[in-house]
């Protein structure tokens, strides 16, 4: 038989999928052909279930895809699959479909949607179509360790796990990159000042290597505790500078960058699509937050590549450049990691929605100009929007932050946080209040339970993550035709631009009675679950949900105070209840009073 054509979505590239032996599918080493006829990406196989993704928008005879199909079909086939996982999109799944040639060869057809992201550049919903089959390389801008990050700092971290997580479950493999900024961060994100990290040390009278060194260990240990994946790779900013130094000086040999006394700047004039990240035009380009009058610059959107630094004082951190000492800018640093550890071109770069009209713009503005090759630098752009606090952006500089060390003193379970964030779309704003991460304690400890119950009976244990495939077979070999519809409908509604509030909602809704699946048949429904959402309810148990007393309280105080305040509340005596409640807040407990009854909290052991 002839085999399919075109494999392989990137750029120009093509190739085609083989009849590989039984149990593997490869793809054949790439031939070039026409990329606009469509495209057939083999994703791989689990014991009998194979995975593929198709397009074939660009193929216009309807006999043309039910032979691209067909052809798949049987090489599947021979590869001893019984069932094709296919992400085809709505539009086209009717056309791939409608021939039913699968039936002819015995192989079960399971369409599954395309993994669709908001891109903030031209901002619209696209398909995700990597560069390289079958991989996937993220960046996302890392914290700048000057200070504790504080619980909106957490948000684009827990985001970009779980968006990580869902493509490795779609069996991509994922490299991620997070950059640790330790100089070149300006106090106000400005182009000339203090250095963040700098002043930090100053303030506090250690060295910069001891700040640096303190904050990056919190923020690792929060991460840790929301069950966020390790990146694979953490690089440090001030690790890079000769390679930055080297990134500027192509730049100005390109005629790119200008110097001034204050060190290079980028021509943004060069230009003609600076901005279009931000929806805007080089002329009503603003500087953001920011009042800095810089002698000579071009234009009010042009910035500093490297930073020279004038004044005659001695800096912690500075080097020698072609451009006089000083310091990198701070958005040359971003482009020159990301590039140096995933490649001049990469998938997807992903930050807080604050950094979207201007440090992405200025990231993608120098990228561009030094690469010169006509591409994209990056062909998706995702952002998280912010986590409000009495409805403004909770932020350092505002003073209202709350960290999560704050939340677990509180009692609450840092899962619990993580929890929280999922019950919102992360490109929708999230108002925070201390009840609703209380809440999200609750329904959290609640979910665990009913899990340990669910899944305490016979059947073949489970660990690991799980991929869609994986999943996929262990429900087939169940002979669960339910479990396969649950597994389906969680990976739809993270597929659709990761609805996390739908997922959960569907978690909640499964888990509210627990006779209509097997213990063995929920084990994968947890796992699958757990791999996905991250919130470890395998592992949880309902006790690590209940922060004990400290030896010096005894319980039947706090109960005697309980109650003295429910009577006094019943007798309309408000004083009186808050005499009671103050009683307790005093010895560190806190009391909630939620639909579902009073609920009480003490700080968390170690706290
Ligand atoms: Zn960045």
């Amino acid at each position: 038989m002839s085999v399919s054509p075109l494999v392989g979505p990137a750029d120009g590239v093509a190739g085609r999928l083989v009849a590989a032996e039984p149990g593997r599918l490869a793809v054949d080493d790439l031939v070039t052909g026409d990329p606009g006829a469509g495209w057939v990406e083999p994703v791989g196989m689990d014991g009998a279930t194979a995975m593929v993704r198709l397009a074939t928008s660009a193929v216009t005879a309807d006999a043309a895809v039910t032979w691209v199909l067909e052809s798949v079909l049987t090489q599947v086939a021979g590869a001893g699959a019984r069932r094709l996982v296919l992400e085809t999109d709505d539009g086209e799944r009717q056309r791939v479909l409608g021939g039913g040639p699968a039936l002819k060869l015995g192989v079960e057809v399971i369409p599954v949607p395309v993994v669709a992201v908001t891109n903030s550049l031209g901002r619209r919903s696209e398909r995700l179509v990597t560069l390289v089959p079958g991989q996937v390389g993220i960046y996302s801008c890392g914290p700048t360790v000057y200070s504790y990050q504080h619980l909106g700092n957490m948000r684009p971290y827990v985001f970009v796990d779980t968006l990580k997580r869902f493509l490795a479950w779609r069996g991509l493999d994922v490299r991620h990159v997070i950059n640790i900024t330790d100089v070149g961060h300006l106090l106000a994100d400005a182009d000339q000042g203090e250095d963040k990290v700098e002043e930090a040390s100053v303030r506090e009278g250690r060295s910069v290597a001891e700040i640096t060194g303190y904050y990056s260990e919190v923020y690792w240990d929060d991460l840790r505790s929301l069950n966020v994946g390790s990146p694979d790779g953490w690089p440090h900013a001030s690790a890079y500078v000769p390679q930055m130094i080297n990134f500027a000086q192509v730049l100005e040999d390109r005629g790119y960058g200008y110097r001034l006394d204050q060190g290079l700047y980028f021509d943004t004039a060069r230009l003609p699509d600076y901005g279009e990240l931000a929806g805007i035009d080089t002329t009503t380009q603003r500087e953001t937050g920011r009042v800095e009058m810089v002698e000579g610059k071009r234009a009010k959107a042009d910035f500093a590549l490297w930073r020279t630094f004038t004044d005659g004082r001695d800096r912690l951190m500075q080097w020698s450049s072609p451009w006089g000492v000083g310091a990198p800018g701070w958005h040359l640093e971003c482009s020159v990691m990301s590039i140096s550890l995933l490649g001049d071109h990469f998938d997807i770069h992903t930050g807080g929605i604050d950094h979207r009209d201007l440090h992405h713009v200025n990231e993608i503005a120098q990228s561009e100009a030094y690469l010169g090759d006509g591409r994209r630098w990056v062909r998706y752009w995702l952002h998280n929007e912010f986590l409000n606090l009495k409805g403004a952006k909770m932020a350092k500089s505002a003073g209202a932050i709350m960290r999560l060390a704050d939340l677990t003193d509180l009692g609450v379970h840092p899962l619990a946080y993580r929890y929280l964030l999922l019950g919102s779309q992360y490109s929708s704003q999230l108002e925070f209040a201390e009840a609703g991460a209380l809440a999200a304690h609750q329904a959290l400890r609640r979910l665990v339970a009913r899990v340990a119950e669910a899944t305490n009976g016979p059947g073949p244990a489970l660990g690991g993550p799980l991929t869609l495939t994986g999943a996929l077979e262990a429900a087939a070999a169940l002979g669960s035709s339910e479990l396969t519809a649950r597994l389906l409908a969680l990976d739809a509604a993270l597929a659709d631009d990761l609805q996390t509030p739908q997922a959960l909602a569907l978690v909640s809704t499964w888990f509210k009675g627990l006779d209509d699946l097997g213990a063995a048949e929920w084990r994968v429904l947890v796992a699958a679950v757990d791999t996905l959402l991250g919130l470890r309810l395998a592992d949880l148990r309902p006790a690590d949900f209940v922060a004990p007393l400290p030896d010096s309280i005894d319980p039947a105080w706090v109960q005697d105070r309980l109650s003295e305040r429910e009577a006094a509340r019943a007798a309309r005596d408000f004083e009186q209840a808050d005499r009671m409640r103050q009683e307790l807040a005093d010895a560190g407990i806190r009391v909630e009073d939620t639909p579902d009854g009073t609920h009480w909290y003490t700080a968390r052991p170690g706290s």
